[in-house]
Formats: C-alpha cells, sequence, structure tokens
C-alpha cells in the first residue's frame, strides 16, 4: 500500500515547477491534470497567469487532459475551457475507470502519461495503479474543510514515512 502512495516526484512548488523537458526524456507525452489545488487554488475560480503560461508551454510537447474529481461541469468545464483542454469532471479518481479513458483518448501507453495532482489518497493512488509517472504538487494555498483537513493530516503522515525515499527522484527507466 505504501508503494502506491508514494509519487515518482514531489514538487513542493505547484505545476509551474514541473520540468517539462526532464518529463520529455522520461518518454512522458501525455499529462492527466487534477484541478482543485493543482491548476487551481481550492475555493478560487480565477488561474494564475504563470500557470496559464505553464498550460501554453506544456501544450507543445504533451497531450495534456484534466481529470479532476470536483463534481462541478460548470467550473471543470471553465477552467478548462480557459486553458482549451479536454476534461472530464467527477473523475472518481482513485478508481481508474476515468483515468483508463483519457488514456485511450490519448492514445498511449500509462508508461508514457504523467499524472499531477495534490492528492495522495486520489491523484498518487489512482495513477500508480494504472502504472502511471505520479508527480505530487503541493497545494498553493491552506485547505478550508474539517474533511479534507483530516485527510491531509493522514496523508502528512504517510509523506512523513516515505519522505526518506523521496529526497530523490525514484529513476523509471
Ligand atoms: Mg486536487
Amino acid at each position: 500500500m505504501r508503494k502506491l502512495l508514494t509519487p515518482d516526484l514531489i514538487l513542493p512548488t505547484g505545476v509551474t515547477g514541473i520540468d517539462l523537458q526532464a518529463l520529455k526524456r522520461r518518454g512522458i507525452q501525455g499529462m492527466i491534470l487534477d484541478v482543485d489545488d493543482t491548476l487551481l487554488v481550492l475555493g478560487s475560480s480565477d488561474l494564475d497567469p504563470l500557470v496559464i503560461e505553464w498550460v501554453e508551454q506544456a501544450k507543445q510537447d504533451f497531450q495534456l487532459w484534466i481529470a479532476s474529481n470536483n463534481p462541478s461541469t460548470r467550473l471543470i468545464g471553465s477552467v478548462a475551457h480557459a486553458l482549451d483542454i479536454p476534461f472530464i469532471n467527477n473523475a472518481k479518481k482513485p478508481f481508474r475507470r476515468s483515468l483508463r479513458r483519457v488514456i485511450a483518448e490519448m492514445e498511449l501507453t500509462p508508461m508514457q502519461v504523467a499524472i499531477v495532482g495534490d492528492r495522495l489518497l486520489t491523484d498518487i493512488l489512482g495513477g500508480n495503479r494504472l502504472g502511471l509517472y505520479t508527480v505530487l504538487v503541493l497545494p498553493p494555498g491552506p485547505t478550508r474543510s474539517i474533511g479534507a483537513k483530516f485527510i491531509r493530516a493522514v496523508e502528512r503522515r504517510i509523506y512523513h514515512l516515505t519522505r526518506d525515499k523521496l529526497a530523490v527522484e525514484v529513476p523509471r527507466f
């Protein structure tokens, strides 16, 4: 279980800190992006101009998809529309169904796809179950709901248990 919750890469920055060239060298050709606390600060619907710029850059070398557990078609659709990338909302990560659909749409193999998100129990667990390259980004702002705070506390615990292993990026090939 611990292995399934261990990301291949942890970035203390947000998505904009992802080294696109390094991902490319790994053979990654597609990226599945989370929205809440990854592309957006939770509770906000305004995209950071730096995130918009990063997405534009990423599009040059990667197929991008949004897969969000957020049930709001309106919110996730508006983010996807603003960034001009396809999306699935209510994706039910860590279940594999939506992620499999995205990989099929990309016409790539799981090895060629990275998943980027802020949550171990959804984004990273779902990605690892399918053999994707998993990237954990740390959320940019404070988390609001009590339920989310509790889950975060659990995740922090797991993170501390595994952090020794995470000091260096886990080689893939
Ligand atoms: Mg999230």
